[in-house]
């Protein structure tokens, strides 16, 4: 088959206490699959028709049909970008849904993406899917209609192709969590302490960085599996070390998510807690992670969403994941216009001992450090590269060639976060 594709407001957001990083509890280990994976059902769709009833994966084949062929059925509403390519070099696609023919829109920028964990394929087909929903019932249903003609939306159904189609393209039966490189994608992004990744950056997240560095996401979530609860900022700090300074706004939102949901079905995301969110950190501390990633770097109000708590779903079971979460979906693209975005604010109230103070902050030209630092340091960017060194007994770093954007002074174990304008 030939193919052509084209290619907030923290106010005052507070910095972060330096603390080291917990290895993943016992207490909350991954949830043991229930369901013998030779004894569930994987239907596969080999062609677009076979998906009309939503209950099969799609071969990778069919994957790739079904995002071109939403292209070409809606011209004005949906174009299929290229965000890069795995390991293996399949694509990474995602979906932009613009309403009012699409161009130079001055809408704010959604962003869906799932399964960066290849065996985590509830959202993979959810995703799928929402694109259909959305792109059909524009022009007639008013609740789509206004959310595509106020939003851009875009959905990238699949993160870790590699990972899903392990067993080859024609099943999702033997997905893994992990790329082709047995790299896990979700603890190899930069992190707020600058803190580079065990694992090199892998293709798949140097192409989402490129990806997401383009564009102004403003909202944004990661879809998971393995559990079902709204893991909300941050996932590198328990919420009593670093509060996010939004977490009012994100209880709120998840509260309206799993109400919404628990209409549907009252029986679902119960498996961590009652109310069915949590910081990520008080869950379990992550490293590395893509949502700390986007809200750190980009300004981006993100959160990861755990839809299922067996991570393969036996494919009869996806037009029930679908029943209950197609609404709270929906909605919380719309909570997109629930806050304002302003410039990135750095406070340095919160400032404490792992934290460097660093001032003007935003700066132009140069920043000056608060304190002498007796040892050489180093500037990091927002895709974990190192941009300046900086020498021992240095008082103030020149950050005129830096491109705008937000950079990481990295000192020992002490970390301070720049915003060059
Ligand atoms: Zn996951």
């Amino acid at each position: 088959m030939s193919l052509a594709f084209v290619g907030f407001v923290f106010a005052g957001q507070t910095l972060f206490a330096q603390s080291p990083l917990k290895e993943r509890p016992d207490a909350f280990p991954p949830k043991a699959e229930n369901i013998d994976i030779d004894s569930k059902a994987i239907n596969m769709a080999q062609t677009i028709g076979e998906m009309s009833s939503w209950d099969r994966y799609p071969t990778y084949e069919t994957y790739l049909a079904l995002m071109q062929g939403w292209a070409e059925r809606y011209p004005d509403l949906c174009h299929i970008d290229t965000i890069g390519r795995s390991v293996q070099d399949r694509l990474i696609l995602c979906a932009r849904i613009q309403g009012n023919g699409a161009t130079e829109s001055a809408n704010p920028e959604f962003f869906y993406s799932s399964t960066m964990h290849g065996d985590e394929v509830t959202g993979f087909v959810l995703m799928l899917r929402l694109i259909d929903t959305l792109l059909s019932g524009y022009g007639t249903n008013q609740q789509y209609t206004n959310l595509i003609d106020s939003v851009d939306i875009y959905i990238n159904p699949l993160s870790n192709p590699d990972g899903t189609y392990r067993g080859g393209n024609s099943t999702v039966r033997y997905a893994m969590r992990y790329n082709a490189n047995y790299v896990d994608l979700n603890r190899n992004f930069p992190d707020p302490f600058g803190t580079p990744p065990t694992d090199e950056q892998q293709v798949e997240n140097t192409a989402m960085i490129e990806y997401v560095s383009n564009h102004s996401f403003r909202l944004s979530a990661n879809l998971h599996g393995g559990s079902e609860v709204m893991n909300y900022p941050w996932d590198s700090f328990t919420s009593s070390e670093n509060p996010h300074p939004d977490s009012d706004w994100w209880q709120q939102v998840c509260k309206r998510f799993v109400d919404t949901s628990r209409t549907y079905s009252n029986s679902h995301f119960r498996d961590v807690n009652s109310q069915g969110y949590i910081a990520g950190g008080d869950w379990y501390v992550i490293p590395n992670g893509r949502q700390d990633y986007m809200n750190y770097y980009h300004n981006c109000r993100e959160m990861t969403m755990e839809i299922s708590t067996i991570k393969l779903l036996g494919s009869e079971q996806l037009s029930e994941y679908w029943r209950f979460m197609q609404h709270p979906l929906v909605n919380y693209i719309a909570e997109i216009h629930t806050f304002t975005v302003g410039n990135v604010g750095v406070n340095y109230a919160g400032s404490s001992a792992g934290m460097l103070a660093v001032y003007p902050n935003p700066a132009q030209d140069k920043v000056f450090l608060s304190e002498e630092i007796s040892v050489s340091s180093r500037v990091y960017n927002a895709q974990g590269q190192c941009v300046l060194q900086v020498p021992a007994g240095a008082r103030c770093i020149d950050i005129k060639t830096l491109p705008q954007g937000v950079y990481i002074l990295r000192v020992g174990n002490r970390s301070a976060k720049i915003v060059k304008r």
